[in-house]
């Protein structure tokens, strides 16, 4: 029997056909009429007015601190509860990542310990939100503080294409916001990213320097330091197709989270991540946490099971402030987070994955715990 991966790329006829019509334009580079529409599609998609195209979320996180002015000396506040690439970006710039807690009810950065950050430091020069798993955070009372203490929001949206928080788009509602669509994402361009506004001039000033920072002259012309950040139209391409099966996508991927709750949510000591509005997010992986003290099947133990089938399960991601690289940096909380992580795992959840595939998972996490109790 063939791996089962985590949230593997799904690739259809339909995007082999749109990737061959690319090529055989000749439109090859970074730029062409994929990439339009492509930037079209996903504008669309998040209620924004702007978009660029990019080669990777992390490039979109980089330009738009950049675009902020945020620089040596600044301070970011950004979730412990991520991915490195939420924070890295401050770094590349020479300013210092504040972590902040997740509140335990969507498992994103806690507002009331945002509050309490940028109430103590004045430091800090801009807030970035992650969307986890595909579920957006706590978004009126994020924006509203940062309104409060007048900082710009980024909404790192890179999980959460297509989900959305109370009839807004995931993506819609900071001053900035990004999506990936590296390979493991509910869209894949392969590669890719892409940095979204309403601000035209913020999105002007990203594609210039995305683009090596080139002066509109005859001969190059240079008064910026630029970066090679964007996406090719081969890429857009594959995009643009991959666009039109997102909704598909978001079906399976829930399907795939309640099949696993309805199976599993009645063993000792297994809890579901809490969806606090089910229509919502894109469910982009299916989470849940194994209570120590309810379950002598451990989290470690039912990866490892889950393994030796040759089924791919993870930890969650492990919290920012106790990555040896980001060690020194501020911290708000930090238990939430990493009580999330001593107990959490993620399963497979891609939008390839087929009913049968999906028993197995469920079967072998059942017998795991059936067996570790009797
Ligand atoms: C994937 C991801 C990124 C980075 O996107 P890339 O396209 O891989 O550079 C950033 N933040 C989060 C939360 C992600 O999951």
């Amino acid at each position: 029997m063939p791996r089962i991966y985590l949230s593997p790329p799904d690739i259809s006829a339909r995007d082999h056909a749109s990737v061959d019509a690319v090529l055989s334009s000749n439109w090859v580079a970074p730029v062409g009429p994929a990439l339009d529409a492509f930037e079209t599609l996903v504008a669309q998609r998040a209620e924004r007015s702007h978009a660029v195209a990019l080669n990777s979320g992390t490039a979109a996180l980089h330009l738009a601190l950049q675009v902020l002015g945020i620089g040596p000396g600044d301070a970011v506040a950004c979730p412990t509860l991520t991915f490195a690439a939420s924070a890295n970006p401050i770094c590349y710039l020479g300013a210092e990542p504040v972590f902040i807690d997740s509140e335990p009810r969507t498992w994103n950065m806690d507002p009331e310990l945002l509050r309490q950050a940028l109430q103590e430091r004045n430091d800090l020069k801009a807030v970035i939100v992650v969307h986890l798993y595909g579920q957006c955070a706590e978004m009126d009372a994020i924006l509203q503080f940062c309104e409060e203490f007048g900082l710009p929001l980024i909404e790192d949206a890179a999980e959460a294409l297509g989900a959305r928080y109370r009839g807004r788009p995931a993506g819609s509602m900071g001053a900035l916001s990004f999506f990936s669509f590296n390979g493991n994402k509910i869209i894949t361009t392969s590669g890719g990213g892409m940095l979204l506004s309403n601000d035209a001039a913020a999105i002007e000033r990203a594609r210039y320097l995305a683009t090596q920072a080139r002066e509109p002259t005859r001969h190059y012309e240079h008064k910026a330091i630029g970066y090679n950040y964007r996406m090719s139209n081969v890429l857009a391409g594959l995009g643009q197709s991959q666009m039109t099966d997102l909704d598909r996508r978001i079906i399976a991927r829930r399907a795939h989270f309640e099949a696993y709750r309805d199976a599993l949510s009645d063993l000792p000591g297994i809890e579901f991540m809490p969806i606090a509005e089910p229509d919502a997010p894109n469910y982009w992986l299916s989470c849940m946490t194994l209570h120590p003290d309810e379950s002598a099947c451990s989290r470690d133990d039912l990866i490892e099971a889950l393994e030796a089938v040759d089924i791919e399960a993870r930890p969650l991601w492990k919290p920012l402030h106790l990555q040896p690289i980001f060690q020194k940096c501020a911290l708000y909380g930090g238990p939430v987070a990493e009580t999330l992580f001593d107990s959490g795992l993620c399963l497979p959840s891609g939008s390839s994955l087929s009913g049968d595939e999906r028993a197995r998972v469920i079967d072998t996490i059942q017998a795991c715990i059936q067996d570790a109790t009797t």
